[in-house]
């Protein structure tokens, strides 16, 4: 590798991330191949849509595991990370319709083969660049091992999965009611349904018995479903109808017959206690329906609009214009009896909006109940851990009430089910159209075939992410030695849509025993700093990219993982922190000029433990503390944790104190300061990858050797002699150095004066002494300088501290602590002419009162303590 040897001036991370990443992925160290003889670790990247453009969640997300395979990877295991690309199916077709629609098209105007062939090549151009932006980012999968949804072996995978799960009866075709969104045109899973609160209107209409004996009266919120009625149903226990249950009542509009059943899902306290049941658009009466043996016409169609079935007065209109003729209908025929505002969800299409219409249809589904099973096992044992643990919770109770999974969707970009029909009306499902055909020649001699026009949920494929990506279903090498993977990392709304499909999956294709990934970790969700989601109509959402452009992709990386507590599942970010972090790699870059314009060590080893100074016993002793808290908080996903220490490491101990304290020259120092520094550089590699690099290539261990700071061996903490007694006397001196600086500060004392100063109670010996007066700028001397005019003393535990301030010094300390003595009497006695007042005492609430008598107790001990500080310096 070609090397630079003195480094820049000021640090340029635009220069240095876009040089070192270049390097890196030219000289493949992200890549990997199976090794046995190595532990493996091994992350599936969560596929980013192909329409995807990085944002903070990414900051979150992926940064975290991009410094797990980085640590990993140092920790000398067979590390690797296998990115990707999700076809994302609805996401995809909806972009490209809107592209169409501004040509004044629909993709109807297309038709199928055009359309992807346009979809394909919309891939091919757009489809990378998040890819891209990952790169500006830092993060370091293998690319050579990525992967995408629609590979032919992915898709062939696909293709023998549906398969196997038909030929085992887990899939089957059926007249199901499904989530419809009328403006996508497709079925949606539950999981893409949101529930949103909005006022709506409860009708309640009177049903007339159908032998004339009364009427019993219904409430409902969709009173235009009314026309696909097929019973009313009441609660068994309920006595209010109990007489009632069996009759026939005529429903209105239709002036059609229907039962009054009973059944226990109706719940008595809902309006009257009697609802309408309409199978065909509501899931609790669909289940009615199914337990009662009811009809299920479809009122309500595709469009929205509603059917013949819907009777000629209504078919045509669509369902809110239905509503409104509904309701006109009923009050003409005093059918209406009153209305009542309530608050209730409605469900909605979490991509477009529009109310959900559920439908009866026909549909391909998975039986879920027996995959679910083991999936809940593995939890339950502890196979699979989810972390924080309480989304476990989430998990669980989703397999524990699942339903079957519709899985077909009328969108035309997607893996096209492996599903033909004869001319005879067979069905034949087959990997491929050639067995299919074979498979048709052999029952009916004819190899005409129609295919199903329907797609699959994107979430089937990416539901076989951790397996498909390693060559199942041939044995691959991959598959053998990175199967099962060892952590997924996520965030939590997909916990259902796909976490459990894939351990679901897994569990049933690959391995019974072990789910795909051990540890599940969740990450936290971005918001702003009053807690509201990032979004482009609230102006707040911030570009990943604009921070990397300000301040470079380390400090991003920083700035977002400081913020990222474990057990918080909450990120309102702070841009600041990025900010705060460039400083932060400032001063690093600062130190390490500094080093490296030392003379070189002769040796690279550290000096022998007898000519170390306190300092040099002291720094190692933090840095073995480091090395321990940071690996067992990358161990732990504390990543914050991990940040925050060796941002104290390096900026307080090693740039702060122990660079200060080499300015007293010895021996060993530039050894212990670039062995310091290639340690703590290594630590800090799986969150500032560039700098670190930048660093490590320049300190004179490194010289030449070509080696990448991201494949050097992980710090071990037995390597770092520790002194525990030195360091204890190093911080104490600390201490004593603070206490000094703050005299020196409070008697205003000008940085180029050395006062005199002295120390009782402590001996010093001469290089403790020499650090002394080198950091706090004094000139030690014994016995104590004697009393009198400027004179200020400090205690730092037993040490007494005295500093000779000067006339001058003394003077203008004096005049200083007299302003703060009348500032002081003023806030005293402002407070006890308040506190004395009755009204005061008597109306405010006794918390108020006590507040008020503590801020009196602090400003009358502030100002004894400034009365004597000026007795002292005026004596
Ligand atoms: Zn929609």
């Amino acid at each position: 590798m070609e090397q630079r040897t003195e480094p820049a001036k000021a640090y340029d991370p635009k220069e240095v991330e876009q040089r070192w990443y270049r390097r890196w992925e030219e000289s493949g160290v992200f890549h990997a191949e199976p090794d046995s003889t190595k532990a493996p670790f091994v992350i599936a990247m969560p596929p980013p849509n192909i329409t995807g453009r990085a944002h903070l969640g990414h900051g979150s997300t992926y940064t975290t595991q991009d410094i797990l395979v980085r640590f990993h990877r140092m920790l000398g295991e067979n590390a690797v990370w296998i990115p990707g690309l999700d076809h994302a199916a609805i996401a995809t077709q909806a972009v490209l319709d809107r592209e169409l629609a501004k040509e004044g098209k629909t993709r109807h105007d297309l038709g199928r083969e055009r359309f992807l062939e346009r979809a394909r090549a919309w891939k091919d151009e757009y489809g990378g660049i998040i890819d891209q932006q990952f790169r500006l980012l830092g993060f370091g999968p293998d690319w050579a091992r990525e992967r995408y949804t629609m590979d032919p072996a992915l898709s062939a995978a696909v293709a023998k999965v549906f398969v196997e799960l038909y030929r085992e009866g887990l899939i089957y075709r059926g007249n199901r009611l499904v989530n419809w969104c009328p403006t996508c045109a497709s079925t949606l899973s539950d999981a893409e349904v949101e529930h949103e609160e909005r006022d709506g209107t409860l009708w309640y209409i009177r049903y007339p018995l159908g032998d004339g004996s009364g009427e019993i009266i219904v409430a409902t919120t969709r009173p235009e479903t009314m026309l696909g009625d097929t019973a009313v149903a009441v609660h068994p226990d309920d006595e209010r109808y109990r007489a009632l249950v069996g009759k026939q009542v005529l429903l209105p509009l239709q002036e059609r017959p229907i039962p009054i059943v009973a059944d226990a899902a109706v719940e008595r306290e809902f309006g009257t206690g009697a609802v309408k049941v309409t199978p065909a658009h509501d899931p609790t009466d669909y289940e009615i329906g199914v337990r009662h043996g009811l009809a299920m016409p479809s009122v309500i169609g595709l469009d929205a609009k509603m059917t013949a079935e819907a009777g000629a007065a209504y078919q045509g209109l669509d369902r809110d214009q239905a509503r409104q003729r509904v309701v006109a209908d009923l009050q003409a025929r005093g059918l209406l009896v009153r209305t009542e505002t309530l608050h209730h969800a409605v469900a909605t299409c979490s991509r477009c909006g529009t109310v959900i219409e559920p439908l009866l249809s026909l549909q391909w589904f998975v039986t879920m109940e027996p995959l679910a099973k083991p999936a809940l096992e593995a939890l339950r044992d502890g196979r699979l851990r989810f972390v924080p643990e309480r989304h476990g919770r989430t998990y669980a109770q989703w397999l524990e009430h699942i339903r079957d999974w519709n899985i077909s969707r009328q969108v035309w970009w997607g893996h096209r089910l492996p599903v033909w029909y004869t001319p005879q009306g067979d069905v034949i499902v087959a990997e491929s159209e050639d067995e299919a055909k074979r498979v048709a020649l052999e029952r009916h001699g004819t190899a005409e075939l129609t295919r199903d026009e329907d797609t699959l949920d994107t979430w089937f494929s990416s539901g076989l992410w951790p397996f498909s990506i390693l060559g199942w279903p041939k044995q691959t090498p991959e598959l053998a030695a990175w199967y099962p993977t060892q952590v997924l990392v996520t965030a939590q709304e997909i916990i259902f849509l796909w976490v459990a499909r894939m351990v679901m999956l897994g569990m049933h294709f690959v391995d019974p025993e072990r789910p795909p990934f051990r540890d599940v970790l969740i990450t936290p969700l971005v918001f702003d700093q009053q807690g509201r989601k990032m979004s482009k109509s609230l102006g707040n959402s911030i570009d990943p990219l604009d921070l990397i452009e300000k301040y470079g992709a380390d400090a991003t990386r920083m700035g977002i993982v400081r913020q990222m507590h474990l057990e918080s599942q909450e990120l309102r970010f702070s841009e600041s922190r990025c900010e705060e972090s460039r400083n932060f790699n400032n001063k690093i870059w600062n130190a390490a000029r500094y080093v490296l314009a030392l003379e070189a060590p002769a040796e690279t080893g550290l000096p022998a433990p007898e000519q170390r100074t306190l300092a040099d016993r002291w720094i190692l002793t933090r840095l073995g503390e480091t090395v321990e808290s940071v690996t067992a908080a990358y161990h732990a996903y504390e990543f914050s944790t991990a940040a925050e220490r060796l941002w104290k490491f390096l900026w307080n101990e090693y740039c702060d104190w122990y660079l200060e304290a080499t300015k007293l020259p010895s021996p060993g120092r530039a050894a212990v300061l670039t062995t310091v520094l290639d340690v703590a550089l290594r630590l800090l590699h799986p969150i500032e990858p560039f700098i670190t690099e930048e660093i490590w290539q320049l300190l004179p261990q490194r010289r030449g050797d070509g080696a990448s700071i991201s494949r050097a061996p992980w710090p071990q903490a037995s390597e770092l002699a520790r002194d525990d007694a030195a360091a204890a006397r190093f911080e104490r001196l600390v201490e004593v150095i603070v206490a000094l600086r703050r005299l020196r500060a409070d008697a205003g004392i000008p940085a180029r004066e050395l006062p005199q100063a002295s120390l009782a109670h402590v001996d010093l010996d001469a290089e403790e002494s020499a650090l002394v007066e080198r950091l706090a700028r004094v000139r030690l001397v014994a016995p104590a300088p004697a009393g009198g005019t400027g004179l200020l003393t400090e205690h730092v535990g037993d040490v007494e501290l005295a500093l000779r301030a000067g006339a001058d010094a003394a003077a203008r300390e004096a005049g200083r602590l007299q302003a703060e003595e009348r500032r002081l009497i003023g806030e005293v006695e402002r407070l006890e002419q308040k506190l004395a007042n009755a009204s005061f005492a008597l109306k405010a609430p006794p918390a108020i009162v006590q507040k008020e008598r503590e801020k009196l107790a602090g400003y009358a001990e502030e100002l004894q303590r400034t009365r004597q500080r000026l007795t002292e310096i005026l004596k």
